[in-house]
């Protein structure tokens, strides 16, 4: 099932013209600013979470227009904290897309519920709420949508079914800060959304998340949760306002987010709407680009959203080239141009296969989009030259290899 990563009986040669230098996949896009909140951060005693990260947050929950926002030190976390919260465990099923990153289903695991995978739209491979609704069993608790690539999910269909069925939605926003649905953000359309500011992310915090939402009792709960079960504000208690007592409400988890990744963050949000423009304008390029070659698929772009653009993923048109997407990846590290595929699907990982029995045959469009998909480099350092040196390499390949 799984195809070689390299196919020796044909080598791969990459274009003419390759750049002189390796243009990375991905680079995060850090200021003297960021730098000198850190220091900040670390000459003022606050290591762990305090007045910063109580800062960002306040500053997180505006942008994002929710009532709620805390911050933690993961989406992973997030994402785990929002299933505790709602109290799913054991003996329940919570419904997730197969194309995602693995943390998504992991952490349904962690509670001892069942990850349900189900397939997504051939369009914006976004969960699909037909394949939802053919899940959903009375053991259902909750869907958990993931705007992949930032592009939000139909979240009127998703939300509709979860309404019908009394099923919680937790949305996987890590791609997806910053992104609109409907003229409304990303972070107050569900129950609760969780963000990631992983080192990779459109905003980072270098590790770190956040979850939001405009429930006061999750928000209660997970804020409790996050910091071992301790009471309210024990975060203060060395403080001058803050007091030695305490009282350990619940067996909590060690999810909370540190000052000193506040610091990165308070300086990244400030930023973010200036990131997302320049995401639009470089991805603008590729798509005006890549609609001129029938070898390749462009991402589509709903009318009803603002895209976050955190990945740019081409597919490749089945049938038109003489090199499968493997080779086609090769040939662009020949050509220098890094790249990386979002996602192997969950139902071919062997914990995925061998515990819970899925298999490619089950999500039909979700394993072809895996075959024939590859990101390729968008970040807010890149310049027009270098989104110009991708789009001539994979040019380059598919005069090459065109069938
Ligand atoms: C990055 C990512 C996560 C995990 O985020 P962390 O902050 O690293 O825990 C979860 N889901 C998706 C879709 C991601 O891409």
């Amino acid at each position: 099932m799984q195809e070689q990563v390299v196919v020796k009986a044909t080598p791969i040669t990459g274009s003419r013209p390759k750049r002189a230098e390796f243009l990375p996949f991905c680079l995060p896009d850090i200021t003297e600013a960021e730098i000198a909140e850190v220091v900040d951060a670390l000459r003022s005693g606050w290591l762990t979470t305090g007045p910063k990260t109580q800062r960002f947050e306040e500053r997180f929950r505006a942008y994002v227009g929710s009532q709620h926002a805390i911050p933690l030190s993961s989406c992973t976390a997030g994402l785990h904290l929002a299933l505790v919260a709602a109290n799913i465990g054991a003996g329940d099923e919570v419904i997730v897309p197969t194309f995602t990153f693995c943390a998504t289903a992991n952490v349904v695991v962690h509670t001892g519920a069942k990850p349900i995978l189900a397939d997504v739209r051939p369009g914006d491979l976004n969960l699909d709420p037909d394949d939802v609704r053919r899940k959903i069993t009375p053991r259902t608790r909750a869907i958990i949508p993931v705007h992949l690539a930032g592009h939000p999910c139909d979240m009127e269909a998703l939300l509709h079914i979860a309404e019908q069925y009394g099923l919680l939605v937790i949305e996987d926003a890590a791609h997806a800060v910053g992104a609109d649905y409907r003229g409304r953000k990303v972070g107050s359309i569900g129950n609760i959304t969780v963000f990631s500011f992983y080192a990779t992310k459109n905003l980072t915090t270098g590790e770190g998340g956040m979850i939001t939402t405009d429930d006061a009792v999750i928000a209660e709960r997970v804020g409790l949760l996050s910091l071992h079960g301790m009471s309210h504000d024990a975060w203060k208690r060395y403080s001058a306002e803050g007091s030695w007592y305490y009282e350990v409400l619940d067996a909590g988890y060690k999810y909370n987010m540190t000052d000193i990744q506040a610091a990165l963050g308070l300086h990244q949000l400030a930023r973010l709407e200036g990131f997302l423009k320049v995401r639009r304008r470089l991805a603008g390029l590729y798509t005006a680009a890549f609609s001129q070659m029938p070898e390749i698929i462009v991402p589509e772009v709903a009318e009803d959203v603002r895209h976050a653009w955190h990945l740019y993923f081409i597919r490749l048109q089945p049938g038109t080239l003489r090199l499968n997407r493997n080779q086609f990846i090769e040939a662009l590290r020949q050509a220098n141009i890094g790249t990386s595929v979002h996602f192997i699907p969950l139902h071919r990982h062997p914990y995925y296969r061998e515990r819970y029995g899925y298999s490619p045959i089950d999500f039909p469009i979700a394993d072809a989009a895996y075959q024939s998909i590859i990101s390729l480099p968008l970040y807010t350092r890149m310049t027009a030259e270098d989104v110009n040196d991708v789009i001539e390499a994979v040019e380059n390949i598919i005069v090459q290899y065109r069938r």
